[in-house]
C-alpha cells in the first residue's frame, strides 16, 4: 500500500454518509465483536474502506480511506483496513458487487473455525445465491493468498466463511451487504442449533433449484418477516 502523490480526492459525501450509517449499524447490532471486521463500498476502479484500529461508533468521514484500483490510498486520514486486498480482489472478480461487509460474527465464525460450510439445511441458504455457503481454507489475515481463496470460495455466491477467521457478505449496496452479513449470522446460529438437535435433513438439489428460481423471479424474502 503506497500513498498516492497527494490526497487531492475526497470521499463523495453520499458514500461517506452510507459508510458512517453502516458503522453505526455494526456498532448497535454488535455483529462483529470489538474492532473486528471491516466494510467497503465500490468507488470507480477502487473503493472506500474503513480504517484499521478505529471503533465503528467513533468513525468520522475523515477516517474513511479511498483506495484506487491499484491499491493506492487516494484520500483519508486513516490507514486502510488490513483486509483491503481481499476487498479489492472481490470487486475485480465480481462486477455485480458494490459493497462488502466482513465480520467475525459469533456463529458464522464458530462454523468457520471447524471448517464447516453451510449446506442446504434450510431453504434460505438460497438467499446467498447458491445451494450452500462455502468456507475458504485458512490463510493469514491481510494476505493476497486470503484474497484469492475468498474470491474462489465466493464463486458466484454472495457470502462465504473464512476458515479460522470469520465471514464475508456482498451486496448491491452497503445496506444490502450488511443485511446479508446479519442474515448469514442468523443462519449459522440456526445450523449450529440444528446440529445440536440432531442430524439436519438436507434439501435436495432439485428443491434448492426451485427456491433459487423463485428468488430470482420474486426476489428474496426478508428473513425477519414472513419468508413464505
Ligand atoms: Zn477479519
Amino acid at each position: 500500500m503506497s500513498r498516492a502523490s497527494a490526497r487531492r480526492r475526497q470521499v463523495p459525501a453520499t458514500l461517506a454518509a452510507a459508510m458512517l450509517d453502516t458503522g453505526r449499524l455494526m456498532s448497535e447490532t454488535r455483529l462483529s465483536p470489538g474492532r473486528s471486521g471491516n466494510f467497503s463500498a465500490r468507488h470507480g476502479q477502487g473503493m472506500v474502506i474503513t480504517p484499521t484500529g478505529k471503533s465503528y461508533d467513533a468513525l468520522s468521514g475523515d477516517d474513511l480511506v479511498l483506495v484506487d484500483g491499484e491499491g493506492r490510498c487516494e484520500a483519508g486520514a486513516g490507514t486502510p483496513s488490513s483486509e483491503w486486498r481481499m476487498h479489492l480482489a472481490i470487486y475485480r472478480a465480481r462486477p455485480d458487487c458494490a459493497a462488502i461487509v466482513h465480520t467475525h460474527s459469533r456463529h458464522a465464525t464458530a462454523l468457520a473455525c471447524v471448517h464447516r460450510p453451510i449446506p442446504a439445511f434450510h431453504y434460505m441458504v438460497a438467499a446467498f445465491g447458491g445451494s450452500h455457503v462455502a468456507c475458504a481454507p485458512y490463510a493469514t489475515y491481510g494476505s493476497e493468498r486470503l484474497a484469492q481463496l475468498a474470491v474462489k470460495a465466493l464463486g458466484p455466491r454472495d457470502a462465504c466463511l473464512l476458515a479460522n477467521h470469520g465471514s464475508l457478505a456482498l451486496g448491491a449496496d452497503l445496506r444490502a451487504a450488511f443485511d446479508r452479513a446479519r442474515d448469514l449470522e442468523d443462519l449459522a446460529a440456526q445450523y449450529i442449533l440444528a446440529l445440536q438437535a440432531g442430524r439436519p435433513r438436507l434439501l435436495s438439489a432439485r428443491d434448492m433449484k426451485i427456491v433459487l428460481k423463485k428468488f430470482r423471479t420474486y426476489g428474496v424474502p426478508d428473513m425477519e418477516e414472513d419468508a413464505g
